[in-house]
C-alpha cells in the first residue's frame, strides 16, 4: 500500500526510521532502530528535536513493522516528539513486541503509560522546572512504572538538580525502576558539573551524556 492510500486508522505519521547506536539510557551504544514519531504537544526549553512537531509522513503500521525487520535489529526505540500523543502506538508497540525485538518508548511522562504493553521498557522523562513543562508531569504514571523501566531527568542547573534529587526520595525512584537517569541539559549545564554534584551527593542514579550528540553533533538520523 502506498503513503498516500494509507488510512489513518492504521497509520501512524512518522518523521523518520533509522538505524544507529543508542544515545543514552540503559543500552547506550547498542545499536537499535529508531522509530521516531512525528508531533509532540509539549514545549521544552532544550527540546532537540523540534523537526519532529510537524510534517511526517502517514505509514501503515504495517509498513512500519517491514522497515524496522530490514534492519534485522535486536532493540527499537519508539520516540518522538510525544509518540503516545499517536494512540496507535499503542498497537505499534505490541506489534514490536510480538516480533520478538526487545522494545523501549522514550515519552515525556506527560501522557498516560496505562495501556502501554508491559513487555516494553519505558524511559520516562520528568520535566524540572527549567524545562518550561514541569506542569505536564502526570505524576499517576510513577505507580504503573515497571522493574525494567528507567526514569530520567534532564537537568538545566542546581536548582533542577535539587529539584530532580527531591524527586528521588519522594518517589522512591532508584528501587522502583531499574535504572535513573541523570542527563546534563545541553548547552546549559557541563557533564563534569553534573558528576561531580552526583559524587558528592553519592546518589544511586546513572549519570548519562548522550552519546550520538558526542558521535554525530547531534544531526537527524542517528
Ligand atoms: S517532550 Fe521531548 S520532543 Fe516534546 S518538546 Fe520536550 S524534549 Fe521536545
Amino acid at each position: 500500500m502506498s503513503i498516500s492510500q494509507t488510512h489513518s486508522a492504521d497509520a501512524l505519521r512518522i518523521t523518520e526510521i533509522f538505524y544507529s547506536l543508542q544515545g543514552e539510557a540503559r543500552t547506550v551504544g547498542v545499536p537499535t532502530v529508531f522509530v521516531r514519531l512525528t508531533g509532540c504537544p509539549l514545549r521544552c526549553v532544550y527540546c532537540d528535536t523540534e523537526y519532529a512537531f510537524s510534517g511526517g509522513d502517514l505509514v501503515s503500521i504495517d509498513d512500519v513493522v517491514s522497515k524496522v525487520a530490514a534492519y534485522q535489529p535486536r532493540f527499537v526505540t519508539v520516540t518522538g516528539g510525544e509518540p503516545l500523543a499517536q494512540p496507535n502506538c499503542l498497537l505499534l508497540l505490541t506489534r514490536l513486541c510480538d516480533a520478538g525485538y526487545e522494545v523501549s518508548l522514550e515519552t515525556s511522562g506527560a501522557m498516560t503509560v496505562a495501556e502501554v504493553d508491559s513487555r516494553v521498557v519505558k524511559v520516562i522523562d520528568l520535566k524540572t522546572p527549567a524545562s518550561a513543562e514541569m506542569g505536564r508531569n502526570d505524576y499517576d504514571n510513577i505507580p504503573l512504572l515497571l522493574p525494567a523501566d528507567q526514569v530520567k531527568f534532564v537537568i538545566c542547573d542546581r536548582d533542577d538538580y535539587e529539584w530532580a534529587r527531591f524527586k528521588l526520595d519522594e518517589y522512591q525512584l532508584p528501587a522502583r525502576v531499574s535504572d535513573v537517569l541523570f542527563s546534563p541539559s545541553h548547552g546549559q549545564l557541563s557533564g563534569r558539573e553534573l558528576a561531580e554534584w552526583v559524587l558528592e551527593d553519592n546518589l544511586p542514579v546513572r549519570m548519562q551524556l548522550q552519546l550520538h550528540k558526542i558521535l554525530w553533533n547531534d544531526e537527524p538520523g542517528h
